[in-house]
């Protein structure tokens, strides 16, 4: 006896684990849970006929970009107004360890840009790109083409300081690129010049190396776009200083040209 009650009370606790408190022991009695999912034998409509019934709730996008909702800065005309917009963006973690928002310097109207890779610690504590050694020398490359600092514009791919200067992460990257592709779409360039493969490789999307890149005249968005050494490879690397001065030479005739005095 004392087993049977020992099985029934087993029986139950099973049936209470499985059901919780609808202890369904009466075969006859309908269950009043809905059928789980995979026990549902609907006939499957065709995934056209599908779409066809269903009403539109959301815009179809082009290609596989999901839908996002505009971002106010999206709309600024002008660069100040766009400095206003996103100097406190925390859209990625390196807003925790930036000192300055680094977003960009010179002329607004500039027919020439330059695109580095991200502020380093000069950069990050006075708020300005290419304000180190490696600045002090774009200075020079700069001036041996007859450009002053102040005729150009200068930004990086990055706003903020990575931790040690490291390279650029993918999601800092896709965080903070959208907002160089507003600066080149108000500052509307006629030539742009990228510092380095970072430069290169997150603006024009390019996977080719730096020895393949210079010495070509490639388009961003319509805009033509050279390659050359970073400035602060030059400072490790003496050497690349010829080509480097070769690939300005070529930037500043072609921007001539492209300003139309020549
Ligand atoms: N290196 C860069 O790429 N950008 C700067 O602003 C400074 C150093």
């Amino acid at each position: 006896m004392a087993e049977l009650l020992t099985d029934i009370r087993r029986f139950i606790l099973e049936e209470f684990q499985l059901f919780g408190d609808v202890l369904l022991i009466d075969e006859h009695v309908p269950d009043p849970r809905p059928p789980a999912p995979e026990e549902i034998t609907m006939p499957r409509k065709t995934k056209a006929a599908a779409r066809e019934e269903e009403p539109l709730l959301f815009e179809e996008t082009v290609g596989h970009t999901p839908a996002r909702p505009k971002e106010p800065w999206e709309d600024a005309r002008s660069l100040d107004e766009l400095y206003g917009m996103i100097h406190d963006c925390s859209k990625c973690d390196l807003w925790q360890t930036r000192t300055n928002f680094v977003f960009g310097t010179g002329n607004p109207h500039a027919t020439f840009m330059l695109v580095g890779e991200a502020p380093g610690a000069d950069e990050d504590a006075q708020g300005e790109p290419f304000v180190g050694r490696a600045g002090q020398l774009l200075n020079k490359i700069l001036e041996a083409i007859h450009f002053k600092r102040e005729d150009v514009y200068i930004a990086n791919i990055l706003k903020s300081r990575p931790p040690n200067n490291r390279k650029p992460m993918p999601g800092e990257v896709e965080a903070c690129l959208p907002y160089l592709r507003k600066q080149i779409q108000l500052i509307k360039p006629k030539l742009i010049l990228c510092l380095g493969l970072t430069a290169a490789e997150n603006l024009l999307g390019t996977t080719e190396g730096l020895g393949r890149l210079r010495g070509r005249v490639l388009e961003y968005e319509g805009t033509p776009v050279m390659i050359t050494y970073h400035p602060a490879a030059l400072l490790r690397n003496p050497a690349w200083k010829r080509p480097t001065w070769e690939d300005v030479q070529a930037a500043r005739t072609l921007h001539d040209k492209l300003v139309g005095n020549e």
